[in-house]
């Protein structure tokens, strides 16, 4: 029995290590995110002057299409003016041809403006360069220990649930269900707790001394009356080892 309790305690750890790793690899993205983030922030300058970059030349490229079809909406009237029969197309052609030549050389002037703002924020961007290559720099390497880390805790977590698949194959098919059992229907699916100083140290329920003594001997399996677990007690040097890997 005494071998079983070990297995379970065994068991206890190879689950308490999946969950872990697991959620550890669930916020990968969200990890991976701060530490752009943290560049981000490092960088602010730059950003502020990239995003200025871009919203101008996004803007220019829409006063670019407004040119455009302006200009053609003045050569329009210029056919209009040309093709007229009276006085009164004649003269709405003009001052067509007119208005679209004012709001195009509006445009010229707003997209020069535009130029301009590129130019500044290209400039921002060159000073700013050098610091913010050794800011990247800094970045990629934390991304590639991040990644290596990563590797390692997908490679840790599949060891842990070979082992775990082992150990359940070891134990008696009993005691193995009953691990399951108890194990899913707890929140925290941890489902050995140890008996220490009279007490389950899960639910800290105190343990009649008949019960702390029956769970010292650890000739059969005891379940706390409280919370279900089962209970062990890690008296020898070796149990009390594996104890603490589990809290
Ligand atoms: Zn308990």
């Amino acid at each position: 029995m005494k071998a079983e309790l070990k297995q379970l305690i065994a068991l206890q750890n190879a689950d308490t290590c999946i969950r872990k790793l697991k959620a550890d690899l669930d916020a990968v993205p969200e990890r991976r995110a701060e530490i752009d983030k943290e560049f981000d922030q490092r960088a602010f300058e730059f950003k502020t002057a990239e995003a200025q970059r871009d919203a101008a030349r996004e803007r220019r490229a829409s006063l670019e299409a407004e040119l455009a079809e302006t200009r053609a909406k003045a050569e329009h009237s210029d056919r209009a003016l040309m093709a007229s029969t009276n006085e009164k197309e004649y003269t709405a052609a003009i001052r067509e041809a007119d208005a679209a030549r004012k709001h195009a050389s509006q445009l010229e002037t707003q997209i020069l403006e535009q130029m301009e703002a590129v130019e500044t924020a290209e400039k921002r961007m060159a000073e700013l360069e050098p610091e913010v290559a050794k800011l990247r720099a800094e970045r990629d390497e934390q991304l590639a220990a991040f990644e290596l880390s990563v590797e390692r805790e997908a490679e840790r977590v599949d060891e842990c649930r070979r082992e775990r698949e082992q150990l359940l194959a070891e134990l008696p098919k009993p005691m193995g269900a009953l691990f399951n059992r108890i194990s899913s229907r707890i929140r925290n699916g941890v489902a050995v707790a140890e008996a220490k100083n009279g007490a389950c140290t899960a639910c800290f329920m105190s343990l009649r001394p008949q019960v702390m003594a029956d769970i010292r001997r650890g000739d059969e399996i005891i379940i706390c009356d409280n919370c279900n677990r089962i209970l062990y007690y890690a008296g020898s040097a070796a149990a009390a080892e594996q104890a603490q890997t589990i809290s």
